[in-house]
């Protein structure tokens, strides 16, 4: 079974966080933090489309203008979500360069600030020599993209300063069924890609029936219905993906971690410290390993990967593995 979300993730825990998530089948990416992104093939750093930003330290969102770089010429939006201060953090980094030859490249940046229960939005197009411009703030409840295939949802909690958590979930999956695609005398092909996004907008998953009967897709110039389709399909349990770096180890983060990281069937999140650098992990705002651990197993995650560890470990990362399994499985 092909899964939707194809994870690119850091080859080295020490290196500078970031998780790269190709969609099936779309030109897309979704990136999560922009750190350490340097040995990624560029064939996927060109599909990013959305880009996640937990918080602007340094090491989080470094990568941010190599990025720029290979995508300004790049037609469609660049949607850029963040915490408090990004999108200042974001103008910052423009006004860094000089962009007097810039007005007819075609990239906007599409800047979204998540604080408290608004998102604020701010573009920067290159045709404007990337000047800033506000838009209109609007109400934030969770979700911070909603795609047909997806959703991104998002976390606020603390850092010392604020920081997000993200989770990408995929409603249902769906499969091709070969055999019934043969039976039907039907290609294989891109109209797949458009049969499933019609299903995700028309097929409800707790009725398990279509919502609309009557719903016609062309299949190289034949028409048929959705419901005439519907044995090709074979529809599964979504996929959830959560991101959880940079988070102060405070029992009011973890009780609003556990229910948002819920079921997560892949957990990737920071293991900065040991348990035996306790102190450490509170003053510097950072989870430690063990908590890690234990997030994974009251949030009954299936896979977890542990990320960002402290350079002080690096001659002992086997010490950091061993902690969080002994509390996730514990
Ligand atoms: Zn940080
Ligand atoms: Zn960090």
């Amino acid at each position: 079974m092909k899964q939707t979300f194809h994870i690119i993730a850091i080859k080295n825990p020490f290196d500078d966080p970031f998780l790269l998530i190709r969609i099936l089948r779309e030109k897309k990416a979704l990136l999560f933090d922009a750190g350490y992104i340097y040995g990624v093939d560029t064939g996927h750093l060109l599909k990013i489309s959305d880009i996640f930003i937990t918080h602007t330290h340094i090491d989080h969102f470094i990568g941010f203008d190599t990025i720029l770089r290979l995508l300004l010429r790049r037609n469609s939006p660049l949607k850029v979500f963040g915490p408090k201060g990004i999108i200042d953090c974001i103008e910052g980094k423009l006004k860094g360069y000089t962009w007097n030859l810039i007005k007819d490249y075609p990239i906007k940046i599409e800047a979204y600030e998540v604080y408290r229960n608004r998102i604020n939005h701010s573009s920067f197009y290159a045709q404007n020599s990337f000047k800033r411009v506000d838009n209109d703030s609007y109400e934030f409840n969770k979700t911070i993209l909603v795609d047909p295939l997806y959703k991104v949802d998002a976390l606020e909690l603390s850092h010392q300063i604020p920081v997000l958590s993200f989770s990408i979930n995929e409603d249902f999956h769906i499969n091709i069924n070969k055999e019934a695609l043969l039976e039907l005398g039907l290609p294989i092909g891109p109209w797949l890609s458009d049969f499933k996004k019609a299903l995700k907008r028309y097929y409800n998953l707790e009725t398990k029936q279509l919502i609309d009967n009557e719903v016609i897709l062309k299949v190289n110039n034949s028409l048929y219905t959705l419901k005439d389709l519907m044995p090709i399909a074979v529809i599964t349990k979504g996929q959830k993906i959560s991101y959880v770096m940079d988070v102060s180890p405070t029992e009011e983060n973890f009780s609003k971690l556990i229910p948002f990281i819920k079921h997560s069937d892949h957990l990737f999140c920071e293991a900065y410290f040991l348990e035996k650098d306790r102190q450490r992990a509170i003053d510097r705002h950072h989870l430690t390993a063990s908590d890690a651990g234990r997030l994974a197993k009251e949030a009954e995650v299936l896979n977890l990967t542990l990320m960002h560890f402290s350079p002080k470990y690096i001659n002992s990362p086997q010490e950091i593995y061993n902690e969080a399994m002994d509390a996730f499985k514990k």
